[in-house]
């Protein structure tokens, strides 16, 4: 378990009793649909699953319809919207910004189930939950997210949230990394990215600039050590984006130290331990760093169900078409978001995307539709914060690679205005839009903001 402040605690339990009417709303399963039999069953209520619900609801099939279809399963009393998280790990926006009671957004033609799902069959169609439910489903949408893996670097279980150490990626943490980086008084401060797979892969960059100008206004610079140790070989994926992002690590002096994978801490020692996990003959080495406040982004892999059900590829992720989100072995079963084999950089916004595709052909499937799939192209996005107030606003497809930028300006460059819409317009559309089903991505907005792809 990892540790948890008890703001965490009071916000959780103010959440709880927000939440609790609903959850008692539905009880169990069993007392509003008794077949425990769902034509949709959505696993997981996060930024992919919870669009899907909402998109789905928002169906005249489903709008219509008498009993309920949907049944969407989810352990959590509350939803993040992660994206904020950065912004709060610099203190500069509230945990509480970052989330909404569960309850509150389960679209009214959807149940929810706050279980977890331990298992699927998917030969018998059915789910069973961590407290030994069994549901049969026609439909099954998999969206679990992706599963976080701080076990997996000795030492860092026991550390999280004390002395300097933190991880905007746990719920648990997120409040200490502003904690930790205004008691900070100078030293070392390091940032790791590993080498697998995560969620929004500028992340582990975008609080590292954050911190530097945070130590750069407080005076703290000269007597302070920006490292930045990913276990990738480039800054980010994307040519357009790790060239500037390149140059500001050069110009603000944060240390880029390319295939250097964090593989331990050492609490009592406030070391961390690194290998070289290059192609080159250096490959293996470890170099142990001192750290007075670290950041760290642990590795991450599919949840292990996924697997063990049956519906995994060969590393775990859920096995779909990746243009029509279709399992590749069930045709019954559509997946998206983090936990999806689907071939792109993992984001709330590539899940707004995603979500279209999957809701259409799910429908068209279940209305036996004569009309296209449709189709899903890669596009993903990642606000790359550089400053207060400054963002380099990267949108592409993981697909090709290509640039798919909204606006007319080139988007590699640090903007105020790209600051403006990640702070404050994007999380609106998110909360407005992407969990009502409304939001599906810049696809169209695009269509007239950046009409010759410039
Ligand atoms: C620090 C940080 C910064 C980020 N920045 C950005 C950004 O700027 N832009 C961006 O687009 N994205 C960003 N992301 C990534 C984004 O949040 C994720 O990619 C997105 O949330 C993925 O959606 P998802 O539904 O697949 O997973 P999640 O949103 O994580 O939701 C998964 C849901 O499934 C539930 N669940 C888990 N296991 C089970 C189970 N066994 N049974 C049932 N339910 C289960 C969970 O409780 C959760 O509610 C960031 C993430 C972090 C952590």
């Amino acid at each position: 378990m990892l540790p948890s402040s008890s703001t965490r605690l009071l916000a959780a339990s103010r959440l709880h009793a927000l939440t609790t009417s609903r959850i008692r709303g539905l009880a169990t399963v069993s007392a509003a649909n008794p077949a425990h039999s769902y034509k949709v069953v959505v696993i997981g209520g996060g930024s992919a699953g919870m669009a899907v619900t909402a998109q789905l609801a928002l169906d005249a099939l489903f709008r219509k319809g008498t009993r309920k279809d949907i049944l969407m399963i989810d352990p959590s009393d509350v939803h993040y919207y992660q994206p904020l998280w950065t912004f709060v790990g610099a203190g500069l926006k509230q945990m509480k910004e970052s989330e909404r009671p569960m309850g509150q957004l389960v679209p009214k033609q959807a149940e929810w189930l706050k279980d977890r799902v331990s298992r699927i069959d998917p030969a018998a169609n059915i789910v069973t939950t961590g407290s030994n439910r069994q549901i049969k489903y026609e439909y099954l949408v998999v969206a679990p997210g992706i599963k976080l893996d701080f076990e997996k670097i000795p030492g860092l279980v026991e550390s999280l949230g004390k002395d300097g150490v933190t991880s905007n990626y746990a719920v648990q943490s997120v409040e200490k990394t502003s904690e930790f980086l205004k008691a900070f008084k100078g030293g070392n401060a390091i940032f790791t990215q590993p080498a697998t797979p995560i969620k929004c892969a500028g992340a582990p960059q975008k609080i590292a600039y954050l911190a530097e100008e945070l130590f750069r206004t407080r005076g703290l610079r000269p007597q302070t050590n920006v490292r930045f140790h990913t276990g990738m070989g480039k800054i980010f994926a994307i040519d357009k984006y790790a060239a500037p992002l390149t140059e500001i690590c050069a110009s603000r002096n944060i240390a880029v130290h390319l295939f250097s994978n964090l593989i331990a801490l050492r609490p009592d020692a406030k070391q961390a331990v690194f290998r070289d996990v290059s192609p080159t003959a250096s490959a293996g080495k470890e170099t142990i760093v001192d750290y007075d406040f670290i950041h760290v982004t642990p590795p991450m892999s599919a949840p292990p169900f996924i697997r063990q059900s049956g519906l995994g590829n060969a590393d775990g992720w859920v096995d779909v078409d990746k243009e029509t989100t279709q399992h590749v072995k069930y045709p019954n079963v559509y997946a998206l978001g983090d936990a999806s084999s689907l071939p792109t950089s993992k984001t709330a916004a590539a899940a707004a995307a995603e979500s279209a595709v999957t809701t259409h052909n799910l429908l068209r499937a279940i209305k036996n539709g004569t009309g296209p799939a449709a189709a899903y192209g890669g596009y993903t996005s990642c606000p790359l914060i550089t400053g207060k107030g400054k963002l380099i606003l990267a949108e592409f497809s993981g697909y090709t690679g290509k640039p798919q930028e909204t606006f007319f300006y080139d988007q590699s460059k640090e903007s105020a205005l790209s600051y403006a819409l990640t702070a404050n317009i994007i999380p609106s559309l998110y909360w407005e839009g992407q969990v009502k089903g409304l939001w599906k991505g810049p696809g169209v907005v695009r269509r007239i903001t950046n009409p010759f792809d410039s």
